[in-house]
């Protein structure tokens, strides 16, 4: 039996090694091909986690995903987050989780990752066909035929979403899939940065600790707290990057509040701002602010509230100084847009729960067709959430495009 993956990202070579091990352990006879448009694997995989691969979490749950529930509750259980550490740690690769709970390697290399499990598919027998672009997918007898040439007895879509073309994913295999009849949900960037109207372009550059909501008629639809990066169209930052998927959403009429120096309430902060007042009434309001934020936003803030930043202390009133902390905890901006895909990280939307079985990753219309990593309708916040959705999606895959 012939099974071609389209694809070598996460997903596609977890499937490729997964469904070898299960051929294995059958005594099936099986010949597994990965058709990859890039000259190399893996490409993506290497650039995550700013190049140090944060390959899953020590904490994942449901809440953490957005999309089909379905597709996740019938495939993680399957292939959990213990189950990815072991697979790595029993193919030689140690790992480490860091104050958040983000697992990384322990080299904090994806080189390392993407070589462990290439040294899997050279072990399983898998084969590779580098640059190739599969662009048709045609059904011949009981198996698949691609570009008119390529024959599968069973095929496993492993093409990724639309986000970050630059690593192979452009999303043409979508219309692949309308081709064959599959359906899926809208495709939409997730995990990017988030533009905003008016947002003054002099704080580029700035990283600052602060909480970020998204409001719409004065509700919050979601917020995140981190290290938020102020850019010259608007905000960034894994917090931004969070709830940059229900900006985008509702970006006609959803605003951005910005609230920094979350460690502190605003009573306890205008108190301590009252009381340094008090002590050191010659400083002036920057230095104040200097002992909370860059000095970018010390600069800044006060202007917000018809203040220079050189204003001595001693000479604002109670009011004043209420009204710049009111400033730091809540800075407003009307969402103007969300990053496209060429930045976001990765793809809301794809293959829906209608289209497949969840509990196998089988189309339920072609019979030998299976679909594994962002190409479903699933995706996760930061933190490893992705990854760990390409192994265990490309678990279930693997092994069921062996045994069905
Ligand atoms: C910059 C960046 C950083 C990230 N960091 C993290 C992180 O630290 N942790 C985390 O969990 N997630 C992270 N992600 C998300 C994560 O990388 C993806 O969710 C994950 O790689 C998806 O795996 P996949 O196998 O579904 O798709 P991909 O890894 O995107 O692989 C799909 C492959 O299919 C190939 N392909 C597509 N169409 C065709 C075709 N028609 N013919 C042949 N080949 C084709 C592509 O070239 C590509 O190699 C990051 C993403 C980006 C962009």
């Amino acid at each position: 039996m012939k099974i071609g993956i389209i694809g070598a990202g996460a997903s596609g070579l977890f499937a490729a090694i997964c469904a070898a091990r299960t051929a294995r352990q059958l005594n099936k006879n099986v010949q597994i091909t990965v058709y990859e448009r890039n000259a190399v694997p893996g490409r993506k995989l290497l650039a995550t986690g700013n190049g140090r691969c944060n390959f899953s979490n020590a904490s994942i749950d449901g809440a953490a995903y957005h999309g089909s529930e379905r597709l996740f509750s019938a495939v993680y259980p399957q292939f959990t987050n213990d189950d990815a550490v072991d697979f790595f740690r029993s193919v030689g690769l140690r790992s480490f989780a860091d104050e958040a709970g983000r697992l990384y390697p322990m080299s904090r290399k994806s080189e390392s990752v993407l070589a462990v499990l290439l040294f899997q598919c050279e072990q399983c027998g898998v084969g590779f066909r580098y640059g190739y672009d599969v662009r048709t997918v045609a059904r011949r007898g009981q198996g698949f035929l691609l570009n008119g040439e390529e024959f599968a007895d069973r095929l496993i879509v492993a093409a990724g979403g639309k986000a970050s073309p630059q690593h192979g994913t452009d999303g043409s295999v979508f219309g692949i899939l309308q081709g064959l009849g599959v359906s899926f949900t809208p495709l939409a960037p997730a995990l990017t940065a988030i533009e905003l109207t008016g947002f003054p372009k002099r704080l580029k550059g700035v990283r600052a600790q602060g909480q970020v909501r998204i409001l719409t008629d004065g509700k919050c639809i979601a917020r995140d707290r981190g290290e938020l990066q102020f850019t010259d169209y608007g905000v960034s930052g894994i917090p931004a990057m969070t709830v940059s998927e229900a900006a985008g959403k509702n970006a006609a009429h959803a605003e951005v509040v910005l609230e920094l120096v979350p460690e502190i309430p605003f009573r306890a902060m205008l108190n301590e701002c009252l009381a340094f007042r008090k002590k050191f009434p010659s400083a002036c309001v920057k230095l104040l602010l200097q002992g909370y934020l860059p000095e970018k936003l010390a600069q800044w803030l006060p202007t917000l509230a018809d203040v220079s930043p050189e204003a001595l202390l001693g000479d604002l009133s109670e009011g004043t100084l209420r009204g710049i902390v009111c400033k730091v905890k809540d800075l407003r901006y009307p969402v103007k847009t969300v990053k496209g895909f060429s930045f976001a990280q990765v793809t809301a939307g794809g293959v829906d729960d209608g289209a497949v079985i969840p509990e196998t990753l089988a189309c339920r219309k072609i019979p030998g067709l299976f679909f594994c990593g962002e190409v479903l309708d699933i995706n996760g916040d930061c933190g490893g959430y992705n990854l760990q959705w390409a192994w265990s999606s490309g678990y279930v895959a693997g092994k069921n495009s062996v045994l069905k």
